[in-house]
């Protein structure tokens, strides 16, 4: 199979880097143009991350080579596009809000689908912000965004905050085994990592925990009602449920963000611990059942043990991309209580947004 070429904007950066290198084996796409800020521009991109790598991967050799080209000149990337070096892009830029959604916009307008890791689209009506075991049905939107927008072959889909990705896919895999979630409280201890680089200082970080995350409560209490909603009218209308309190916290841990949560099911009687683990054991989403490149087998992963998950321990199950649950207890305010984690930059970050491209090329949006 000839493989789909791919433009990575915000190459240089944390999530960017972590791309590179997922994308460096796949079966599907290949790394063909990189871009970042006008810093990086016209560099080689191994000149660009010289002394600011991240990563203990490489990036493949080929890609050391390519030229950094400047995100903000549509009219270079279109010219790429015309020439088959990218047919879409994934967006990790971090920039202003309001920047970044006209710059996304701009590319979606010249023909360039855009799979966004960045926040300023999430809250877009016709935009879906996806994770595909819990919602890829929200592709359904982009040819009503595509209409709306007079676009032809662009679109724009994004991914949700790195913060609640532990915790989607549990609470989704009760709802759909008939357990509905009113009322949701989580606590997260998230990585340094989620904050790019160089991140927060090192004197903020080191014997220390900053209870603040800007922004972060805000969006861990609007994504999931998005992701839980429905497509009506050429929109995606929030689902009502679950009311959602977020407490967030910077914790000095590399990667891997921890979120503590307790459930609450309303009327209905809740399903057992033993149920709840089986639930979630046995839960399947689409990328699993058509076995995407990127998906774990298992996206949740039960541990028995009363420490676990741990970030240092846990983080990187099966490619970093499963999700792992443990301390399943009833609670005595809510229903239930459990510790979740799963990796920022992977399946928070990149891993996502690749996994999110596979479901897009599997329904035949890219390509
Ligand atoms: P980062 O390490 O700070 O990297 C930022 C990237 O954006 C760099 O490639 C940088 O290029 C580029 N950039 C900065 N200003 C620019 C400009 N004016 N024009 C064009 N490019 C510009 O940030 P990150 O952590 O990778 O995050 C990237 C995005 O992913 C953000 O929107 C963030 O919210 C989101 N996100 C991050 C995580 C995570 O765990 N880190 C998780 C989910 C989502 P230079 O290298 O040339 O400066």
């Amino acid at each position: 199979m000839q493989k789909i070429s791919v433009g990575v904007l915000g190459a240089t950066g944390m999530v960017g880097q972590n791309y590179i290198t997922l994308l460096n084996d796949h079966p599907w796409f290949e790394v063909r143009y990189v871009a970042a800020s006008p810093r990086s521009a016209g560099k080689k991109y191994k000149d660009a991350v010289k002394g600011r790598w991240q990563l203990t991967a490489s990036y493949a050799p080929h890609v050391g080579e390519l030229i950094v080209q400047d995100a903000n000149d549509i009219s270079r990337a279109a010219d790429a596009c015309k020439q088959g070096e990218c047919s879409f892009v994934f967006s990790a830029l971090e920039m202003g809000k309001d920047e970044t959604r006209a710059l996304e916009e701009a590319y979606a307008a010249a023909g360039i689908p855009v799979i966004s890791n960045a926040s300023a689209h999430r809250w877009t009506p016709d935009v879906p912000v996806l994770i595909p075991e819990v919602n890829h049905e929200h592709t359904d939107i982009i040819p009503a965004q595509r209409k709306a927008r007079g676009w032809d072959k662009g679109f724009i889909a994004v991914k949700p905050n790195c913060s609640i990705q532990s915790y989607m896919m549990p609470v989704h895999a009760l709802v759909r085994a008939g357990y509905p979630v009113q009322r949701l409280i989580v606590t997260t201890m998230q990585a340094v990592s989620g904050a790019g680089y160089p991140g927060v200082p090192s004197l903020d970080m080191i014997d220390n925990i900053v209870p603040y995350i800007g922004g972060e409560e805000e969006k861990s209490e609007k994504e999931p009602l998005k992701i839980f909603g429905a497509i009506e009218d050429g929109v995606i209308q929030n689902a009502a449920f679950p009311k959602i309190s977020a407490h967030c916290n910077r914790v000095p841990v590399t990667d891997g963000h921890t979120a503590c949560v307790s459930l609450e099911f309303g009327e209905q009687k809740p399903p057992s611990i033993e149920a709840i683990k089986k639930i979630w054991t046995d839960f399947r989403g689409i990328p699993q059942k058509l076995d995407f490149p990127m998906a774990p087998k298992q996206p949740i992963i039960v541990s028995e043990e009363d420490n676990r998950p741990q970030p240092r321990k846990d983080r990187d199950l099966d490619k970093a991309m499963a999700v792992a649950v443990g301390r399943v207890r009833p609670c005595n305010v809510f229903d239930i209580r459990f510790t979740a984690l799963s990796h920022n930059t992977v399946r928070g970050a990149a891993g996502g947004g690749i996994l999110n491209a596979e479901l897009l090329r599997h329904k035949g949006y890219l390509g």
